[in-house]
């Protein structure tokens, strides 16, 4: 018997797993996907090799690549970017890290309260969760981003519009600033060569500039684990869970199991309360299944896969509210071509930002040629210049939106380093209809497999109109940072922040957790990842406030169930590139 049994290891269960380790309870993590020892010599900066999503060795899938991916059904055009394997989907992420919109907490009150979802409001202040933004923000460690040519090429375009620099982490004014990202600054040679004998660790350390974050960071070559630039989870909070005994005072290492696929949660009525009493899981090699039993158990396997495993489990869902209320930022792709070079294949390739409280963000986001071009593909709008399944954009772009092709699509991806594609992010309305799932007519051996519903066209009227003011200011910042040209894709939903499917709120008739983390329905259980959030945060990247929330719930998991106290606001925390990491990662081989 454990004291707690996680389940996934992706952006938001490694969180959990090292906080209660370091605090001496004994946890188990269980992750479907495959365990990267060395992926400096199993990972390329190929792009098909990596983030192919059907083969690639970054996909959603089992770890032998000879077998298929694991299937999601999908109801209309989508792209869903989401990957198994020790780290999920961080393995991919390009770390930027800024805190949620104030507006979105309970008890905001500044003038644009009602800017914001306020139905759906996370059930705390924005102040009650700044601390485990702080505690998160020094363990990955969050810093603020290496910037180059491009981001240069972005501010020039902010200011030429009249926007003001923000100089805070909190926002509450529009603004445009460096990211705050989890990628460590570069030092050495770092950013300074391309020539990779020069790369090497300790001659260069933290980010190398080598431009390919979505196809795993193994960068510098020959850093310890714990060191490698960009702070996915495998990276940071997984060393760190793995050899808590060396480095905490009371600490227990996390016991990690890869290639195990949890296919079931069980439960007993305690109490009069139905409540979690242990998991089962599939070996994705052997297909052998095994049982065991815990105090708590948390689901961290994200927002598609935690409401297909609690509806397959037969758990209690009286108000049809799991899997329900999935957003994910309705974003859009909007590009400019340059007379000049903006350098936007280098570096993280992200690491600029403008916010606009109440609406959503725009990021600078530049990818490799296959992922540019798979952006340019992939529109709601049908073909620019052909048809424009009745959508087509017309206005300040230079022509319709739609999907690219021909000469001018030869013409954008001649050289991708005078474009500078830019990413909305909307903040949109938590929505019932926007669901996930078991689908009727799919199974697999992990169970009925998951449906994704995303009712694009049926978004709220305050979504469409927040996507529709920051494409147009995409356009502007782009025209003033000196494109010639301004594209619009009116991209298809692109899973990539997939947030609150198993939301947390007071109210268990449109909630699945309450305000603690733990399950209304089922003592015992807990969601730290994703699928927690309350709300779509006001448009900025997720992944920092589910890490915030998870250390919030972690504290609330040792208070309830261990008799433990709060650690947070009394202690300092240990970055996980701490010199005390750093050797143990090394006495344990990791
Ligand atoms: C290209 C790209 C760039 C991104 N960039 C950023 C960024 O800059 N900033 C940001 O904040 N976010 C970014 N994101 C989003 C970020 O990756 C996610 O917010 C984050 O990974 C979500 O964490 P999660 O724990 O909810 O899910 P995941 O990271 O997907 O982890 C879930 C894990 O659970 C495992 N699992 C699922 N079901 C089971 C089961 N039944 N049994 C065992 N294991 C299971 C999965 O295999 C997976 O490893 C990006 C995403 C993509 C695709």
């Amino acid at each position: 018997m454990r004291d707690v049994i996680i389940i996934g290891a992706g952006g938001g269960g490694p969180i959990v797993a090292k906080e209660l380790a370091a605090q001496g309870l004994d946890v188990l993590m269980l992750e479907a996907g495959a365990r990267n020892k060395t992926p400096e010599t199993n990972w390329k900066h190929f792009e098909n090799d990596a983030n192919n999503p059907l083969s690639g060795y970054l996909r959603f899938g089992p770890s032998d690549r000879s077998k298929p991916s694991w299937y999601r059904e999908v109801t209309q055009p989508a792209m869903i970017s989401n990957l198994s394997g020790v780290g999920g989907t961080t393995q991919h992420y390009f770390g930027n890290s800024p805190r949620a919109m104030p507006g979105v907490f309970k008890g905001y009150q500044g003038d644009d309260a009602q800017d914001y979802d306020r139905d759906f409001e996370f059930p705390f202040s924005y102040e009650e969760l700044t601390p485990y933004y702080e505690w998160v923000e020094a363990t990955l460690p969050v810093q603020t981003a290496a910037m180059g040519t491009s981001e240069q090429v972005f501010f020039n375009g902010c200011e030429n519009i009249g926007m003001s620099v923000q100089v805070t982490k909190d926002t509450f004014q529009d603004g445009y600033r460096a990211q705050q990202n989890a990628v460590l600054q570069p030092s050495g040679n770092a950013g300074r060569t391309t020539n990779k004998s020069d790369l090497t660790y300790p001659l260069a350390k933290g980010c190398t500039f080598c431009g390919h974050c979505t196809q795993g960071c193994y960068e510098p070559l020959n850093a310890p684990r714990n060191l490698k630039a960009r702070r996915s989870t495998d990276n940071s909070y997984v060393p760190m869970a793995l050899t808590a005994d060396l480095w905490a005072v009371q600490g227990k290492a996390v016991t990690l199991v890869a290639d195990a696929y949890v296919t079931q949660i069980h439960t007993q009525q305690i109490n009069g309360k139905t409540t979690a009493t242990g998991v089962s899981w599939r070996d994705v090699n052997t297909g052998e299944i095994m049982t065991e039993n815990a105090k708590v158990v948390v689901m961290a396997g994200g927002c598609i896969e935690n409401p297909r495993l609690w509806l397959n489990s037969g758990l209690p869902n009286s108000h049809d509210w799991v899997g329900r209320g999935l957003t994910d930022h309705a974003f859009d792709f909007v590009c400019g071509i340059f007379p000049f070079n903006t350098d936007s294949s280098k570096g993280v390739g992200s690491s600029a930002r403008a916010d606009f409280p109440g609406k959503g963000c725009i990021e600078p986001s530049s990818l490799g040629p296959a992922g540019l071009a798979s952006n340019l593909m992939m529109s709601d709008s049908g073909i620019r210049g052909m048809y424009d399944n009745g959508r087509g954009v017309f206005g300040e772009w230079d022509g319709p939106s739609g999907r690219l092709i021909g000469n001018e699509f030869k013409n954008f991806m001649s050289d991708v380093n005078k474009t500078m594609g830019m990413l909305i992010i909307t903040d949109d309305d938590v929505e019932a209809n926007n669901r996930v799932e078991p689908s009727s007519l799919m199974s697999d051996e992990h169970g009925a497999v998951p449906k994704m519903t995303i009712h694009k066209r049926t978004r709220s009227q305050r979504t469409l109109d927040n996507r529709e003011f920051l494409a147009n200011k995409a356009a502007s910042i782009l025209r003033a940072a000196g494109a010639s040209e301004v594209l619009r894709i009116d991209i298809v939903p692109l899973l990539l922040h997939l947030q609150s499917s198993m939301r947390m709120g007071d109210d268990p008739q449109n909630s699945v957790i309450n305000a603690n983390g733990e399950a209304h329905e089922v003592a015992g259980l807990f969601v730290a990842d994703n699928s927690a959030l309350s709300n779509a945060l006001g448009g900025p990247n997720p992944t920092l406030t589910t890490q915030a929330l998870a250390t919030r719930t972690s504290e609330k998991i040792m208070v309830q169930y261990f008799s433990g106290t709060p650690w947070v606001n009394s202690n300092e925390p240990m970055s996980s590139i701490d010199d005390a990491i750093t050797q143990a990662v090394l006495a344990r081989g990791l």
